[in-house]
């Protein structure tokens, strides 16, 4: 028979060559199994594990040590406080997509009903957790894939957000004769042949939601040069971009028109925000 203490001991011992943080994994995964929270580990580390869970931990453990994320050996991963479904089909949500959400939120907290894109949306992170704040908005979320569209609409149902209509298709090209007031997308934005494409987790995650062109820009730029025709004016361009991409997003969005572009750090201290306005005259906010 196997204790708590001694499955957590074993598993972070096995993790350590392959897992950056094989103590938190450990946690993670066996709370996955005996379907408890963190705290129940460490309260009742002598309580044992029947042998069938003691059998699935050993399983979902030696995924994890061939370096599955444990977000897709779970099936979810926090967002915003939102638990969300995410699987091999979807990226999973970062928490410096949170800079994001924060900066709309915060520059955007007195609209009124807005209308608003999320582009690429993938597990529905960022439009769930602008719906969740701002029932008022009407949220369009967009994706070219319909595995990870059917993820986002189950995580909206999950957490009862009416507020999103989901559309297939690529980029802009669903949004015709839409006028919106905000267009927002963590888009694919690393180099095609960037060595972390094929390290740690992210090897197992979609590589079109990823990795775009030579430099990491072609979604960017395809948003920049496009958005303008689906913003009304005064609009904004919100996207998230690579820490090293800071100077090509502020010429890529000055070249396309925007103005007023503002640039934001991460929690990490990295740069990771573009937001610039389109720049027609007489839009009143
Ligand atoms: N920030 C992610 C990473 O570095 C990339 C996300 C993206 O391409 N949108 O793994």
């Amino acid at each position: 028979m196997t204790t708590i203490s001694q499955a957590l001991g074993e598993a972070r011992h096995r993790l350590q060559a392959t897992s950056p943080s094989p103590a938190v994994d450990a946690s993670i995964l066996l709370c996955h199994v005996l379907g408890c929270s963190p705290s129940h580990l460490i309260a009742w580390p002598d309580n044992q594990l029947s042998p069938h869970q003691a059998m699935q931990f050993e399983e979902i453990l030696q995924q994890r040590v061939d370096g599955k994320p444990v977000a897709y050996i779970t099936g979810e991963r926090e967002f915003w406080s939102l638990s969300l479904k995410v699987t091999s089909d979807v990226l999973i949500p970062r928490p410096e997509t949170e800079t994001l959400v924060e900066f709309v939120l915060e520059k955007f907290s007195s609209s009124p009903a807005l209308t608003v894109a999320d582009l690429g949306t993938g597990s529905g992170a960022i439009a769930c957790a602008l719906a969740a704040e701002r029932p008022a908005w009407n949220i369009i979320a967009t994706d070219s894939s319909t595995e990870a569209l059917d993820i986002a609409r189950h995580n909206a149902s999950l957490h009862k957000l009416e507020n999103i209509r989901f559309v297939h298709g690529q980029w802009l090209e669903p949004l015709t004769g839409l006028d919106l007031d905000l267009i927002i997308s963590n888009p694919p934005y690393i180099a095609f042949d960037d060595p972390h494409l094929v390290q740690g987790d992210v090897r197992f995650e979609p590589e079109a939601a990823l990795a775009s062109g030579k430099q990491g820009m072609d979604a960017i730029t395809h948003l920049a040069r496009q958005a303008g025709q689906h913003l009304k004016a005064g609009g904004w361009l919100i996207v998230e971009h690579g820490y090293d991409q800071q100077q090509l997003v502020y010429d890529c969005f000055q070249q396309a028109g925007f103005e007023n572009i503002v640039q934001l750090t991460d929690l990490a201290g990295q740069p990771r925000v573009t937001a610039g306005q389109h720049g027609k005259s007489g839009y009143a906010r």
